[in-house]
């Protein structure tokens, strides 16, 4: 081939498949304009997950009718002169690259005013072809269209993803756009949709609450010298997620990706967190400039620190800090609290009674009596006020927290007493005509659970039991393609759940065996759980998950067991298949005979 200069739309379109990547990356340069315009309102619409339309519409300060054709033009901007400018640079953008490659890649409509006019203007284009610009009636502010991404650079578009994952890219956009200006009133719109709304905040506290946890509390923190400092905004611990997409690191007000810091927040949490959890958090690094170097990507996402071990340190030592200074012991709450009478209709509390459930199969669910208990229960905060409704599963485990003795009581016949012992909260101790048995209470209760949800499950469909309020749950992007792809065999296990946005689901019901459980964090772990589970056949994916399911909602080492409950899950043994290992193959218990207990003695 000789050599040729290339025609400038193609440099363009090279150039764009630096900052272009998908959708999301433009509703990324779009917001970032209109917040360096000064905007306070940003409205973005979205259709067809961005690939038919990504609008942005701002109140900033607009641009003056002889700078449209500008504004589109490589290498132009507004907010750069020189070179020594870049040190001191505070907007978002400074590259003057976005709208071009934009307007190589798709066609754009641009209509803006500014307050010294009284009409507003719009550009169009398409390609290499520009409309002539005509006036248009608007208010202050800029009104940016982007149709067709790259109906010219068709194997582009073959690269884009589903379009749960791309509109998750575009949620996950503005929630970091929100979170780090929050003074900016943000709605996200997918086909009329209403997705991410956040109205203008007082302060960040006030837009993490709005934009992250609904119901969450935030322990915040400070720290660090004059030219880094650290304002952190950190979920306690039963808030964890399976993923550390929950963690947001701003410098500057900027969101970037940072390993060092994602570690710092880790080895804090260590001691607070089961394995493989990760905190929600939020942390604001503001420093010198000249400390960092954000040039390393050229979306500005990575950084490179000066001092690593330094911003290590404060990141550690802050998080750690604040974690010590709290309390996380769980609340403890009246029953009453949870109201078990009214949404039942069962008979006044009686102290001190064992809810009993009718020793009905699992499949009649509302024909069982509770007695329900006028003690306090101890209510961990996350755990959901899941509803009774028909079925009473839900309210002895309420009622009872936190142990989910309801699935403790028996299905057969009351047959006499067993003689055992609880020792260390963790084992039971049981004379049996050979000898004596040690049974592990977690790994026993598992079994049992697992059990009866795999039977369940044979007969047709594990039993589940609807949630007094449906509990919504924001989801990543993958977690999202999780979702939508296991969704059916997450009915089939008790799970109902539907989408209700791109990324956020509603979980309307959950096994009636599981009455207790946190119907958010179950879900969230399922959908860690099957993220592995992409080379196993489905029945063993649905096996991993009812085990899964068993092993989160069984009683725990540590849990103080009334003697009934102890009862009955002795008395659950003698009925499971295999009781003598857990789903995960870890035994349940040991058998040690008389001759063995005596050759230890010498008697013998
Ligand atoms: P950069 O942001 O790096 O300057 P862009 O291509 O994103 O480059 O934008 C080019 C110029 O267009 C900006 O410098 C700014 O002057 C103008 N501009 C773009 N979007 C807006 C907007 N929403 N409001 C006001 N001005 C804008
Ligand atoms: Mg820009």
């Amino acid at each position: 081939m000789p050599i040729q200069i290339l025609p400038s739309l193609v440099v363009k379109q090279i150039a764009a498949g630096e900052c272009i990547e998908r959708p999301a990356s433009i509703v990324k340069e779009l917001v970032e304009n209109s917040l360096d315009a000064g905007a306070t309102d940003i409205e973005i619409y979205v259709e067809d997950a961005g690939n038919r339309l990504i609008q942005v519409i701002d109140n900033g300060c607009g641009i003056a009718p002889a700078e449209l054709e500008l504004a589109i033009t490589s290498h132009a901007t507004s907010k750069l002169q020189a070179v020594e400018d870049l040190d001191t640079i505070e907007t978002m953008g400074f590259r003057g690259e976005a709208l071009a490659s934009i307007c190589s890649v798709a066609e754009v409509k641009i209509a803006s005013a500014i307050a010294a006019n009284t009409t507003g203007y719009v550009l169009q284009s398409r390609g290499e072809q520009l409309m002539p610009i005509r006036p248009v009636g608007m208010q202050t502010g800029t009104l940016i269209e982007v149709r067709n991404l790259f109906f010219n650079i068709p194997a582009r578009r073959k690269f884009l993803k589903s379009k749960h994952v791309e509109m998750g890219h575009i949620t996950d956009t503005i929630m970091r756009l929100a979170l780090a200006n929050f003074s900016v009133a943000f709605k996200l719109r997918h086909n009329d949709r209403e997705i991410l709304v956040a109205a203008a905040a007082a302060n960040y506290q006030e837009r993490i609450t709005d934009v992250i946890g609904d119901k969450m509390q935030f322990i915040t923190a400070s720290d660090g010298k004059q030219d880094c400092q650290l304002h952190a905004y950190l979920t306690p611990p039963e808030h964890h997620r399976s993923n550390n997409k929950w963690q947001f690191l701003y410098l500057n007000r900027r969101w970037v990706k940072d390993r060092v810091t994602s570690k710092a927040l880790a080895d804090a949490y260590r001691d607070y967190l089961p394995a493989k959890k990760h905190p929600i958090a939020v942390l604001y690094l503001q420093m010198d400039p000249a400390l960092v170097d954000v040039n390393v990507h050229p979306a500005k996402t990575e950084v490179r620190f000066r001092d690593s071990q330094a911003i290590y340190g404060l990141v550690y030592k802050t998080v750690l800090q604040a974690l010590r200074g709290e309390d996380f012991t769980p609340e403890i709450v009246p029953t009453s609290f949870y109201q078990q009478q009214d949404l039942t209709g069962s008979p006044a509390p009686k102290a001190d009674s064992f809810p009993t459930v009718d020793p009905a199969p699992e499949n009649a669910g509302n024909s069982s009596q509770i007695q329900a208990t006028d003690e306090v229960a101890v209510r961990p905060t996350m755990r959901g006020t899941n509803s009774p409704n028909e079925d009473i599963a839900g309210v002895a485990a309420i009622v009872k927290e936190p142990l989910p003795k309801e699935q403790i009581v028996p299905e057969q016949e009351e047959t006499a007493p067993v003689s055992y012992l609880q020792v260390h909260r963790r084992y039971l101790l049981m004379e049996t005509s050979q000898g004596i048995t040690l049974i592990d209470q977690h790994a026993l209760h598992e079994r049992i659970l697992y059990e009866r949800l795999r039977r369940q499950l044979k007969r047709q469909k594990v039993i589940s039991q609807k949630l007094l309020f449906a509990e919504t749950l924001q989801l990543s992007a993958l977690e999202m393609e999780l979702f939508d792809k296991w969704h059916s065999q997450l009915a089939d296990i008790g799970i109902e759940a539907r989408a209700i946005a791109p990324t956020r689901i509603e979980i309307t019901s959950i096994p009636q065996l599981l009455g207790k459980l946190c119907a958010p964090e179950l879900v969230v772990e399922l959908l860690e759980q099957l993220n592995h589970q992409e080379k196993v056949s489905l029945d063993t994916a649905v096996d991993h998950l009812l085990a899964t399911m068993a092993c989160k909602a069984a009683v725990k080492t540590g849990d103080d067991l009334t003697p009934q409950e102890i009862q009955s899950l002795l008395r659950f043994k003698s009925t499971t298949d295999n009781p003598f290992h857990c789903p995960h193959g870890r035994p349940t218990m040991v058998n040690i005979t008389l001759q063995e207990l005596d050759k230890y003695f010498d008697r013998r």
